[in-house]
């Protein structure tokens, strides 16, 4: 399936496609709003899970703000925040995850099967490297999980219940994943849970199962076992489990501590940034797009 129809010259002149002019191939599994922590960590799963996952995000995660991130499990001297999505950016694309620099400025129903929900979407300037800059106007998902702080403006057109705090505005869920809307998703902190990567990272894998167990496998743990674990004991593999042999589990840590070498050889390129409102300050931030 693809997210990015091609046109033909009728359609040109013709104007935009609507929802319902689509052909399935046009409608993606899933599309994932906000490429931050919680989204990354989301698209992994769904991507993972054999569900054409897109991730649509603009702007840029609130984590970068941090200047050196020692509360995530498995860094134990702590993490440049830049690197540690860099790091989720590219386990989100090598799963599969196709990643896009857009903003999402509305969701609609379609009221078509397999077609849930028309996003409407604009350029959202440049590339930070590994999302592709993409012009269609529009994206179709069946499914989509909302993981976009601070913007939930885009949900109204849904109808998804929003609950405002001040200047913040959350989406309500089931504690799941769920909005009102079905269909409709939200990890992270959109989804009002603590303000920590690592709840945001478990937020967005949390939706993702709760997705992919809605969308079509009612068990699913994503788990990669050693040759044998379930076959040797007369099970089957469960759904979106592995087993892999000894020599395949070389190949994979081998592949792992290369990857991870080349992006721990040097010191992160991109600056630090401080808070927006603080364009003045010599560590202030760059013009966003
Ligand atoms: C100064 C500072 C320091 C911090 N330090 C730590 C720390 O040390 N440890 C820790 O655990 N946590 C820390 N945090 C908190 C952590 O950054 C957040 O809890 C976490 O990033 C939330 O993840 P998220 O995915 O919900 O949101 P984000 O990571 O902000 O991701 C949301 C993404 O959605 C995009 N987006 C928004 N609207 C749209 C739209 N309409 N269309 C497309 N994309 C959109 C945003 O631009 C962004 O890229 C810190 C936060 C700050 C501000």
């Amino acid at each position: 399936m693809n997210g990015s129809p091609e046109r033909t010259a009728d359609e040109d002149v013709e104007g935009d496609r609507t929802a319902d002019d689509r052909t399935a191939d046009d409608v993606v599994d899933v599309l994932i709003v906000g490429g931050g922590v919680a989204g990354l960590s989301a698209a992994t799963f769904t991507a993972r899970a054999g569900l054409e996952t897109v991730v649509a995000t603009a702007g840029e995660s609130i984590l970068k703000r941090n200047a050196h991130v020692e509360n995530v499990p498995g860094f134990p001297a702590g993490i440049n925040p830049r690197l540690l999505l860099d790091l989720q950016r590219s386990q989100a694309t090598r799963n599969g995850a196709d990643l896009r620099r857009v903003r999402v400025t509305a969701i609609e129903s379609t009221d078509r099967a397999n077609a849930g929900f028309l996003a409407t979407v604009e350029p959202a300037g440049s590339s930070t490297g590994s999302e592709e800059n993409s012009d269609p106007s529009t994206i179709v998902a069946d499914r989509v999980v909302a993981a976009s702080w601070s913007d939930a403006s885009y949900l109204e057109p849904a109808g998804a219940d929003l609950r405002d705090a001040g200047s913040k505005t959350y989406v309500e869920d089931d504690g799941h994943g769920r909005t009102s809307v079905e269909g409709i998703y939200a990890a992270g902190r959109l989804a009002e849970r603590y303000h920590q990567a690592v709840v945001a990272a478990g937020d967005g894998a949390r939706t993702a199962i709760t997705l992919i167990h809605d969308a079509e496998v009612p068990f699913y743990h994503d788990w990669v076992a050693p040759e044998g674990y379930f076959t040797d004991r007369g099970r089957e593999v469960p759904p979106g489990c592995e087993e892999i042999t000894e020599e395949e589990r070389l190949a994979r840590e081998r592949e792992s501590m290369a990857e991870m070498r080349e992006h721990f050889a040097e010191p992160h390129g991109e600056r630090q940034r401080t808070h927006p409102s603080l364009v003045d300050d010599e560590l202030g931030r760059v013009p966003e797009e």
